[in-house]
């Protein structure tokens, strides 16, 4: 029963209109009482401490129906569309609010907590290849000061002898290709599997993974290689997420014209649907 959405990108212009307002009167006022307060003499009584007497109101957590996000790309975001996308995409039942409270970084109000637990378990989400980081803002933090740099996402790790599809397995090897989060069971248990699918927690800041050489207890060596799901842009020359090579700083810098590509589009699983990849039109 979701049938109660509202979304009205009208809200948004409305309301930043009456924030810079209310500010600019606030800031009108207290340039007043500063310009009063300058020409008084500070008594000494003005410098003994007050202490406040009865309890002191509870602190409250306002952002715990809130994510904070921003986008990994070096691209401008058309924000309308975004706003309107994603909202479609989600469906929260009880609607969605979402403000640009820094240039490039959002704040996504739900109203209930079910809506915003689906969406983080749901990610990795893109609008027009560009990937969404998504944090939730922990209680007494502001959310700009939460960090951006990690998303969770599910690999598929190819190779792999039918003896060592093993949950322990998945686990060290999630923790190399990023840090070990979910084990697909469903996935793997089928009699034939064709790859291991975990979910990882991945550090935005270093470049993607790509393989890794493991060795049996016969002493064999073997190297299995990864694919990610729902994999935005990213860099075919460094591995990082956030940019393509026309924005590369290895690329930029180096001496030859030839751009050394060894990261590639190979790196894509197969989409197992089409949700969480948003595309403008
Ligand atoms: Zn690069």
């Amino acid at each position: 029963m979701c049938e109660l959405f509202v979304f009205s990108p009208f809200n948004f212009i409305i309301e930043s209109e009456v924030y810079v307002s209310h500010f600019a009167i606030s800031m009108s006022r207290y340039d007043d009482i500063s310009n009063q307060l300058s020409t008084l003499n500070i008594e000494e009584e003005e410098n003994e401490a007050f202490v406040f007497e009865g309890e002191e109101e509870e602190v409250i957590n306002k952002y715990e129906l809130c994510l904070i996000g921003r986008f990994l790309t070096e691209r401008s975001i058309n924000v309308r569309a975004m706003k309107t996308k994603l909202a479609d995409v989600w469906r929260p039942a009880l609607g969605i609010n979402i403000k640009e409270i820094q240039q490039g970084i959002f704040l996504f109000q739900f109203y209930h907590r079910e809506d915003m637990k689906w969406v983080l378990r749901g990610g990795p989400w893109s609008f027009d290849s560009a990937m969404l980081i998504l944090a939730e803002v922990p209680e007494g933090e502001e959310p700009l000061n939460v960090p951006l740099w990690y998303t969770n996402i599910w690999i598929h790790i190819f190779d792999l002898p039918t003896g060592l599809m093993t949950e322990g397995v998945g686990k060290q090897l999630g923790d190399f290709f990023g840090e070990f989060i979910e084990y697909d069971h469903k996935n793997n248990t089928s009699t034939w599997r064709e790859f291991m699918r975990i979910k990882v927690r991945l550090d935005v800041r270093k470049s993607l993974k790509r393989k890794k050489k493991i060795i049996k207890r016969n002493g064999e060596e073997i190297i299995v290689s990864c694919k990610y799901e729902r994999l935005g842009d990213f860099c075919f020359s460094c591995g990082i997420l956030s940019h393509t090579e026309r924005y590369c700083s290895k690329f930029l810098n180096q001496d030859t014209e030839v751009l050394q590509k060894e990261w590639g589009s190979w790196l894509r699983a197969p989409n197992r649907r089409n949700a969480g990849l948003v595309r403008s039109k």
